[in-house]
Order: C-alpha cells, then structure tokens, then sequence
C-alpha cells in the first residue's frame, strides 16, 4: 500500500460579507450563505478550513461560477472564493522537452491562455470549456472539457500536480504517478498531521467507454490526483496547479459540411473516427435540421449580425458537421481533400456543400456562426422566462460508447418526435456526446421535458454510458448519479468522501 502525508497550518484570517453574485453559477439556482472568505494563499485558506472544521460549519468551494449543475451554489455556511488566487506563477522546463504552468487555483482560463501566448510561443493548454471564464481549479475539479476533447481529452489529462487542502485544514501535494492505490486491494493510506493513518478503498468500477464526469474517479490502481479530479468541491480546496502544455499545430483548418441528412451526419462523423489520427481531427460537432433551422431564422430577425450567412442550405433535412482538423502545413491540402472524400462518398445521404475557414478572420465568422447557436437557445429560453420565471431548458449532457451513436439518436428522436416539445440536438458527436435542449414554452412543457430527460438517462445507462459526460453532477444531476453507480456504488464514494471530509463540511448537497 502507498501513502500520502499531510501537513498542517494554523494563519488566521477575517470574514466578509456575502456579495450576492456569489450565491448563484450558471445554474440559475439561488443560495444563501452566512458569510464569504477570500483567501489569498494555500496557508490563509487552510487556516479558514480549520476553523470552519472545529466548528463543523458548511463550505462551498466557489471559482470562475460558470459551472451548470450548481456545484458552487452554497446552502448555508461559509463561501471559500478563490477569487483572490489568481497568481500564475511561471512555465516549468525539464530540459526533456516536457512543459508546464503552475498557478494559484483561481486563475481564470483566460489569463492561463494570454500568459502562455506571451512567455512560451509555440505551446498551448487544450482544455477548453468554452467560457474563459472558469477558474483553473474549477476546471479541475468539474474535469472540464468541450468540442476539443475528442482530440485532446479532458482537463484530467492535463494535471500533473496539485496542492489541495482537506476539510481539516491539512495540506496535500500530490504529483501524478506519486500515489497510487495498492495493486491488490485498491487501498490508500492517509497519514493524517496527529499520526492517524486512515485506510480507504477506492472504487474499481471500470470507467464508462466514453467521455465521463459522473462521480468519483474509480478504476484498478489509480491515482490519488484522479480522485480529487472531477470531485466537484467535495474531497479538497484545490489551490495550486501544475498543468501540461503541448505544443501548438503547425496549420489549423475548420469545415462545416452541410449534409442531406442526420443519418448522414451519422455515417460521417463514423467514418472521420477511423481517420481522425492520421487527419489530426480534433473535434467534430453536430448541428442537426432543428439546430439550422432555429440559426435561419436568427437569420431572417437578425441579418447580419445574426453571424448566420446569407448562403446556408435552405433544404430542411439538412444536417451540419463542424469539423476542426491540426496538421502540419504541407499536409493541410491532403486532409482537406480526403475530408471532402469521405463526405462525397455517404451511403445513406449526400453532401450539399461545405465551408472552409483557413486564416484568422474566416476562423473566427465560423467561430461566432457556431456560438450562434447555444446564444439562441439562451435567448429563447430568457425570453419564455419572463411569462414563466420558473423555466429553465433541459440540457442533456450523456454520452454513450462509439457503437451505440446511431441507436441513441434515433432514441432520441423517436421520443422527442412523439411530443410537441420545441427542440434542438448538438454537440460533440465525435465523442458520442450530443446536447439534446428542449426548449419549454410553460410549465406543463417543462415536467414533461423532465420526464423525457430521466428516459434519455435510463436508455444511456442500458448502453453503458455516462449520465453526465462533462458538466458533472452538482445539485442538479444527483437522482441520475444514483441511477449510473446504484446504491453500492454511492456508498463507495461515501467511503472516500468519509476518509477525506469526515464531518460531510464540503461542498454540502453536491454529488449526494
Ligand atoms: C456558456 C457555457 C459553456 C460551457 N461549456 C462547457 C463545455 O463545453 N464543457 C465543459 O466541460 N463545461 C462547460 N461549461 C461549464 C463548466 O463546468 C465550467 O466552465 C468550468 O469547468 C467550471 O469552472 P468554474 O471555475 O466556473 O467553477 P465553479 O462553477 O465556480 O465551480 C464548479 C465546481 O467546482 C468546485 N470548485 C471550484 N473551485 C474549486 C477549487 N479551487 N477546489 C475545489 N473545488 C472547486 C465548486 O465547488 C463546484 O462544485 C460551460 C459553461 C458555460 C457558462
């Protein structure tokens, strides 16, 4: 068995009040706390869980707050923001060519991405969960990922060390490959600073065949990193973090292709999985009839500022598949022509045409183009909430295994078809992964879809997928958590969680 020790520190530090942003994420929910503590060091932070643990008092761990699923939305009890964590503190060489940035847990993804361009040209950070606004250590611990994780997987693979503090106060540093569980039990060892030593069994539930955010990592021999990875505020403050960077593409290209049909959007994101190594594809996005038809009709309120342009197929079957591929520059005519290849080539539909974006302008239309799609979503959604205040769309976020791509969409579809619910599928269909919204118009619409949802997630489960494939649990998702790992396997998490946070005072109502 391997061990892991921690040490302990003793600052203090003053309360604030609550500013009121604080009390809500991009979940829409609303908390309440009693008050707000903003550390600006591991050793501040460490000190405020010491005081909160004597006293048991609740805490919620709050970073960029763009997290969906409530995990930052506090019940009571104290914040800890890492609103004032933001230092970044250098790029790390080894001299073997392997590179990295550390930084205080509250720095925002921007301010990583703007640091890297300026003191170490020629590499980057893929992670990339769209809004630039998460904080590294919320990134970490939601196991962010997004439309790039087909190419380049999830913010998991990009932790190499972290410094974490328990609910007790005490202070972990963990390096990747340092702590692992013991090859015959799955045991850790936590040597606690009064010399207690603690065992705990992870899980080796093998992790679900595709994109997962559900839950404590589990698995044979893992690492103690990958536990704190994806908790969710549950296990430990992150405060420091040292990720990997790698080095950027020689060329860049995006590709829309817009196609006669979904089966035939199907058929090619299938047939890109067999070339994406060999074509550097690193994501591949769905747009499917509904998803075109709502950006048409942006088209037709909005004209150009729609970012709609005027030349989208006008055929209402029409499917899009977003492509974007990386390779080195003599490559970039090749890939193309075998993208278009395939494409012209479907057994079950046709190309119609495609768009492709080479230099930095172009990128970026196609860029504002996609974007344009969730902005509708959201705003159709804002405007049904002001007749009906309590609705909120229902967004799916599973994912199932490669061979089950085309069984789940027509599941999909055949439920979605047989009610009179307005909605739209898209997403990251190279990872199985697709966003089915529904979009309420009242009420009634909204349970209705609820009920939909929970459908989607048995079916999901059936085919050994994940219920949450990276927004992850939070307050929200907690019945379809129960769903995936069954009551074995909540009370193996319960196990872990005990062994780290004995009085239950992190991130109180998420995950359980
Ligand atoms: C428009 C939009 C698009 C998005 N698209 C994607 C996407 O494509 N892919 C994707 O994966 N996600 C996406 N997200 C959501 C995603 O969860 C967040 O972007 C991010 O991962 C959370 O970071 P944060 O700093 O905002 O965390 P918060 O929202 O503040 O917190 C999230 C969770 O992490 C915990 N936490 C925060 N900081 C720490 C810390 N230092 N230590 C321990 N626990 C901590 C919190 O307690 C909470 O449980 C999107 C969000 C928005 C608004």
């Amino acid at each position: 068995m391997k061990t892991f020790q921690s040490s302990e520190l003793t600052t203090q530090c003053g309360r604030k009040t609550v500013p009121a942003e604080l009390l809500h994420d991009e979940s829409r929910m609303e908390g309440r706390a009693d008050a707000a503590e903003f550390p600006e060091s591991t050793e501040e932070a460490a000190a405020i869980l010491r005081n909160a643990s004597k006293s048991k008092t609740k805490v919620t761990l709050s970073g960029g707050r763009t997290g969906i699923a409530g995990g930052a939305v506090p019940t009571g009890g104290i914040i800890i923001s890492t609103s004032k964590m933001k230092k970044i503190y250098g790029i790390c060489e080894d001299g073997n060519g392997n590179v990295s940035i550390s930084c205080q847990s509250g720095a925002s993804l921007d301010d990583i991405n703007k640091f890297i361009r300026r003191e170490k040209k020629g590499f980057f950070f893929p992670p990339d969960p769209t809004e630039t606004s998460a904080s590294a250590g919320g990134m970490t611990s939601c196991n962010a990922s997004g439309a790039h994780t087909f190419g380049y997987g999830p913010t998991r693979n990009y932790v190499n060390a972290m410094t974490v503090i328990l609910a007790s106060g005490e202070i972990l540093k963990l390096e990747r490959g340092k702590y692992k569980a013991s090859a015959e039990t799955n045991d850790f060892i936590l040597e606690h600073n009064d010399g207690r030593k603690e065992k705990f069994t992870a899980s080796s539930r093998p992790q679900p065949n595709t994109k997962n955010a559900a839950g404590y990592f589990s698995g044979k021999e893992i690492d103690a990193i990958d536990l704190f990875i994806g908790s969710e505020g549950t296990l430990g403050l992150v405060t420091e973090l040292e990720f990997k960077l790698i080095p950027c593409p020689e060329a860049e290209f995006n590709t829309f292709f817009f196609l006669s049909n979904e089966d035939a959007a199907i058929e090619l994101t299938e047939k890109l999985r067999y070339v994406s190594d060999k074509s550097g594809i690193t994501a591949i996005e769905y747009f499917d009839p509904g998803a075109l038809e709502l950006l048409r009709q942006r088209r037709l309120k909005m004209g150009p500022a729609s970012c709609v342009p005027p030349d989208m197929p006008e055929e209402r079957e029409t499917a899009g598949i977003y492509i974007d591929t990386t390779c080195e520059r003599k490559d970039v005519q090749k890939n193309i022509k075998r993208l278009l290849d395939i494409s012209k080539n479907l057994e079950k539909g046709s190309l119609i045409t495609a768009w492709a974006a080479f230099d930095k302008d172009e990128r970026e239309r196609l860029k504002k183009f996609r974007h344009a799609l969730p902005e509708t979503v959201n705003s159709t959604i804002a405007e049904r909430r002001k007749t009906h205040p309590a609705l909120t769309k229902l967004g799916t976020d599973m994912a199932v295994p490669d061979k089950y791509l085309g069984q789940i969409m027509k599941f999909y579809r055949k439920k979605m078809d047989a009610v009179n619910l307005q909605y739209v599928i898209f997403g990251h269909i190279g990872n199985n992964h697709l966003h089915v919204n529904i979009l309420p118009s009242d009420m009634e619409e909204y349970n209705l879809g609820k009920k939909l949802y929970m459908e989607f997630a048995v079916k999901v489960l059936e085919m050994k997928g994940s219920i949450s494939a990276e927004h992850g649990i939070g307050k929200l998702k907690k019945n379809f958590l129960h769903l995936m790992l069954g009551d074995d396997g909540i009370a193996e998490m319960k196990a872990i969680k005990k062994a780290f946070d004995p009085n239950s005072i992190l991130g109180k109502e998420t995950l359980f």
